[in-house]
């Protein structure tokens, strides 16, 4: 992988970066929240090194997989180019027989689901691994995400696992032309996590994010807004 980008490409992504963590800023006005309390995790799949090395530069550290293999070679690849203090996310789904290797890789998964999941990790993990589980609130039957009714159970095992730190919730919301069609989606989300005492709320997407910021999101997952007229 190589991990040079030329200095006009690293320039747009530069301005992406910026340009977005404005529009996160005014997200936040808006619903009166400090901008602080936003994570903005990079989502790089099919992106090579040198978009994460760009990314860093531009002070983003949240990098997100949706792929362990995928994400797995991206972090080795980083840390023999030197590239150092980034957090990696795994957002997508994580099937029972990489729960080793997503330990090994990752320090955050996002796309948690099953109560065979969260064992599976539990029996690998060395220290407490933060999870998020991953909801279906629309109920898209091509989505992965639990049941909002399969939450109660999934939680107590959760919590039942010393090696699982349970973070929040994650949702992944329909694709729509206007995100205001998804507002309800997002809107679900937060009164579901609280119910179960957890703060944290990984929701939106480059379409959809500043709803989500206005309905409470924490962690904002971004791929393509970041990588406009930068990188196809
Ligand atoms: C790809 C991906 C994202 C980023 O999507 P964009 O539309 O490119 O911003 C976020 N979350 C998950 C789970 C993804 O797979």
């Amino acid at each position: 992988m190589s991990s040079i980008l030329s200095p006009s490409v690293e320039a747009v992504i530069a301005a992406n970066v910026a340009r977005i963590r404005q529009r996160i800023a005014d997200a936040c006005a808006r619903a009166g929240r400090d901008p602080a309390e936003v994570v903005l995790v990079a989502v790089t799949k099919g992106k090579s090194l040198a978009a994460v090395a760009a990314l860093a530069r531009a002070g983003v550290f949240d990098i997100g997989e949706n792929r362990v293999q995928e994400g797995e070679a991206k972090r080795r690849a980083a840390e023999l180019a030197g590239l150092a203090g980034l957090r990696w996310h795994l957002v997508g789904h994580l099937q029972r027989n990489k729960a080793a290797r997503a330990l090994r890789t990752f320090h955050v998964l996002h796309g948690i689901d099953s109560a065979a999941a969260l064992e599976a990790l539990a029996r690998r993990a060395t220290e407490p691994v933060p999870v998020f589980l991953e909801v279906n609130v629309a109920g898209e039957p091509s989505k992965h995400g639990c049941a909002p009714e399969a939450l109660p159970t999934l939680v107590e095992t959760a919590r039942r696992l010393p090696a699982i730190r349970l973070e929040g919730l994650m949702t992944v919301a329909p694709v729509a032309d206007d995100p205001e069609d998804v507002r309800p989606v997002f809107r679900e989300l937060r009164p579901l996590a609280q119910e179960f005492g957890l703060t944290k709320l990984s929701m939106g997407m480059s379409g959809d994010f500043e709803v989500a910021i206005e309905e409470g999101a924490t962690h904002v997952r971004l791929g393509r807004a970041l990588f406009e007229g930068a990188i196809p």
